[in-house]
């Protein structure tokens, strides 16, 4: 009964147990009683240790769709959380429902602002264990949008944070993406695989060659400066708090069949895609955070149930009992000209399930679940 109280203390992210220097603050008793709590679990579950170390956490895009759960749940581990996020395409929304939460108070600090501002950067990286670059130009529909500002912010912005943790010496993961695989047709995508791209007047790859430059950037500073870099290449996640704005498919086909609008469905439809959990992917970025042995390489993060986008309105129209019709567009009047799409995407995980134990665990008809769940709670329906 004792440890399962603990135990739940410890996943909620309860203060009692959120961080050594807690019980500091509140002087010899408060020291005393936290000591007998860690003695007498530390006796019963050996590992508990392995699970409570904790952290000060810099997430750069703290306020996106990932990076806002991947700060819950190091807010839920007791790790103390600092987050820097401009809003271009995250929103304080994302972190509204964590963000004046009790368990987490005096742990989570918000700065809204760039990663190119050099003190407040500076600050953050100084005071910080461990940083976890997130913040990125995402989304194929943003990214055509503002083609200079995806580069910049991709190329120069990692390299701004790559050069703080090298100066601070600070562990740091850079989010990539399956975008660097290019055009492949074959499956599993392997991180050894070459790389196919098409030309420079196709603006799609100017955002997989970013995050390929990101992480050449990302592997010279552990090659030539000792830096502890890791390398996540993030396949298509999704999740409650992502938004459809940008064309991430599954929550706008699951908005648009709960408005019973048509199923946007580009091209033919029978270009395929793998979709992971948003909170299996920060389980595994933590996990791949806490190893020893990941600095210096790279890591596909992905599911590993292959789609093709028809299968998938489909799917969705049945999930969310819709009367939706599917409407087929062509991508010369989805995108502009020189749009090209991926037409097959799916992961080989190998590499991270040896390394961390990393495997997705929720399906997709859970994450079709609790994705419409998700919009139709946003929208009131
Ligand atoms: N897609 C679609 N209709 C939409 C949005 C996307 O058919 O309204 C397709 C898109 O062309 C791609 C797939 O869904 O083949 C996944 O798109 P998304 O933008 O979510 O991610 P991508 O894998 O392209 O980065």
């Amino acid at each position: 009964m004792m440890i399962l109280i603990l135990e739940k203390m410890i996943e909620e992210g309860n203060p009692a147990f959120s961080c050594s220097w807690e019980s500091a603050r509140l002087g010899k008793a408060g020291f005393l009683a936290h000591s007998r709590l860690f003695v007498l679990y530390t006796v019963l579950k050996p590992n508990f240790w392995l699970r409570s170390i904790h952290m000060k956490v810099l997430i750069t895009g703290g306020a996106g769709f990932i990076g806002s759960h991947l700060a819950e749940a190091c807010l839920k581990r007791g790790d103390e959380v600092y987050i820097i996020d401009d809003l271009s395409t995250g929103s304080e929304n994302n972190i509204n429902s964590f963000r004046e939460d009790e368990r987490f108070r005096g742990r989570f600090f918000v700065t809204i602002g760039s990663i190119f501002d050099h003190e407040t950067m500076l600050e953050l990286t100084g005071i910080s264990d461990v940083v976890f670059h997130m913040a990125a130009a995402v989304g194929v529909r943003y990214i055509l949008k503002n083609p200079l500002e995806s580069i910049r912010i991709n190329i120069q912005g990692t390299e701004k944070v790559l050069e703080l943790c090298a100066k601070f010496k600070k562990k740091v993961l850079i989010a990539s993406s399956s975008e660097v695989y290019g055009k492949h047709l074959h499956a599993p995508l392997v991180e050894t695989d070459n790389i196919i791209y098409g030309p420079s007047d196709k603006f799609r790859w100017s955002y997989a060659a970013s995050k390929l430059m990101d992480e050449f950037t990302a592997l010279a500073y552990f090659r030539t400066k000792g830096l502890k870099v890791i390398v996540a290449r993030l396949f298509n996640t999704v999740g409650p708090r992502q938004t459809g704005a940008y064309g991430m498919v599954i929550p706008r086909f699951a908005e648009q069949a709960l408005t019973h609008e048509p199923l946007t469905v580009y091209g033919d439809g029978n270009q395929t895609r793998t979709f992971t959990y948003v909170k299996d992917v920060v389980k595994a970025l933590i996990a791949l955070m806490e190893n020893e042995e990941t600095p210096g390489e790279v890591f596909n993060i992905g599911g590993t149930e292959e789609i093709t986008i028809l299968e998938l309105a489909q799917k969705i129209i049945r999930a969310s009992g819709s009367a939706s019709a599917i409407e087929r567009i062509p991508y010369s009047e989805a995108f502009e000209k020189d749009f090209e799409d991926m037409q097959r995407r799916v992961p080989g995980i190998e590499k991270i399930k040896t390394a961390v134990g990393f495997e997705p665990e929720t399906d997709l008809d859970t994450i079709l679940e609790r994705v419409i769940a998700d919009v139709k709670k946003k929208k009131g329906l």
